[in-house]
């Protein structure tokens, strides 16, 4: 969601200001920084106070250097940051991002230091100007906000409530992004399938992807993210019918307990979530499955993550992004009494980590030997060779394989060798 805002972000200075965009590269070389942040984990607020004080030293010495902060983050802690930080000139909020173009003008005429976090999207802003980073994969916002309050989740306060774009706006972005060569579609939102509900209109998500799905037949069609309780058969439907829809579902599980599921208000069981993710095995042929999931959330017991380790061992997961319990201010956790002490909490990741390490690997291995479609999406950081490529595979995994193809070639490949979290591939002709 950030990434496909900081596109919208460098479209707007590109097309309104004239700033050229540079995705990386020496901040000393540039006129402004726009450092757009997330609150998914802890850690995160350190990390932006240590870029915006390496920044300090351009700031002195080049006085019209303008520095921007947004995102989640940003948003909850704007007043800490005009006040410790002097070098910021602005902070701009989730919502107010369409305005970037009037905030860095006015901060440029009038030097003035403010936030613009006030608003929250009344209408989804259209056709504002993109500016994509290069690849195969283009993102498509489809709706924005969240309605649904997990206890530990910062998003509804500062993204505000769900907002659906309209499917003429989609499919109009849709349109300009395979006409400009894109291979890859990823439908976003905080909860994709909960869109359209708001637009008062005959038309859900399952009824957008297959609209989008059967208009571009040689696109690979992603979304992401799902939310369990929203999750529907007829989605399951959509999926297989659609070879194009990419088959690579992450779907958040957070705990397997149902006690913290229910504390965390996620709207469903464990029995509810292994069963969908057992029919989702079942309908969908190859499917790979990832999840995010917490530990250490207040008044986790050690048989609560036993459930979640359990849970673990039933569905097999590709792959999983964990995270540590950490408070954020302004959520209903924050008020919880009872916190888990640091070292149960460190103790729980490493076990959890080393189990889907575990599962992750005997998966992997059931590739080798396997042919794969991969799409071309660019070179491995390390290519032994001009002739070196890696891609992704329709279900998420990343292939290097060696040949005279160019980004966006989608080819057939068999499985040799895995190497890591990675594979190696020879191409079928
Ligand atoms: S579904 Fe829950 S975790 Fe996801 S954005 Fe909404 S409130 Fe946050």
């Amino acid at each position: 969601m950030n990434k496909n805002d900081s596109e919208y972000i460098a479209g707007i200075l590109n097309k309104e200001l004239g700033y050229e965009i540079l995705w990386e590269g020496k901040p000393e070389d540039v006129d402004l920084v726009f450092v757009n942040t997330c609150f998914v984990r802890g850690k995160v607020k350190n990390k932006v106070y240590s870029i915006i004080g390496k920044l300090e030293h351009i700031k002195r010495q080049k006085r019209h250097f303008i520095i921007g902060v947004g995102g989640c983050m940003a948003q909850v802690d704007k007043d800490r940051l005009l006040k410790d930080k002097p070098t910021v000139d602005f902070v701009i909020g989730t919502s107010n991002l369409y305005k970037i173009g009037e905030v860095v003008s006015e901060v440029k005429s009038e030097g003035n230091r403010r936030d613009f976090v006030e608003e929250e999207f009344k209408d989804f802003p259209q056709g504002l100007p993109i500016y994509r980073e290069t690849g195969v994969n283009a993102w498509v916002t489809i709706i924005r906000g969240c309605n649904n309050f997990c206890t530990y989740c910062i998003v509804p306060y500062t993204r505000g409530r769900e907002i659906s774009r309209s499917p003429e706006d989609i499919l109009k972005e849709v349109d300009n992004i395979v006409k400009e060569g894109y291979k890859e579609v990823t439908l976003l939102g905080q909860n994709v399938n909960s869109y359209g509900h708001d637009l008062k209109r005959d038309i859900d998500f399952t009824g957008l992807l297959e609209e989008v799905a059967s208009r571009y037949p040689d696109i690979w069609i992603n979304f992401i993210t799902s939310h369990p309780k929203d999750f529907n058969d007829k989605l399951i439907d959509v999926i297989s019918k659609f070879k194009n829809i990419t088959r690579y579902i992450h779907l958040p599980v957070q705990s397997g307990s149902n006690k913290v599921l229910k504390r965390m208000n996620r709207g469903y069981s464990r029995e509810r979530y292994i069963e969908l993710a057992q029919k989702i095995k079942e309908k969908i042929p190859g499917v790979s499955l990832s999840t995010d999931v917490m530990v250490g959330f207040p008044g986790e017991s050690e048989e609560n993550f036993k459930d979640t380790l359990d849970l673990f061992e039933k569905i097999r997961f590709d792959s999983a992004f964990t995270f540590i319990y950490s408070d954020r201010k302004g959520t209903a956790s924050y008020n919880f009494r009872d916190k888990i002490p640091e070292d149960i909490k460190k103790r729980r990741i490493k076990e959890l980590i080393a189990l889907q390490n575990k599962i992750t690997e005997e998966i992997n291995k059931t590739y080798v030997g396997k042919r794969m479609e991969v799409l071309i999406e660019g070179k491995p950081a390390r290519a032994k060779s001009d002739k070196e490529f890696q891609g992704r595979s329709k279900n998420n995994k990343i292939v290097i394989v060696e040949g005279d193809f160019h980004i966006g070639d989608r080819i057939f490949v068999e499985i040799t060798e895995l190497l890591g979290w990675t594979f190696r591939g020879k191409p079928i002709f």
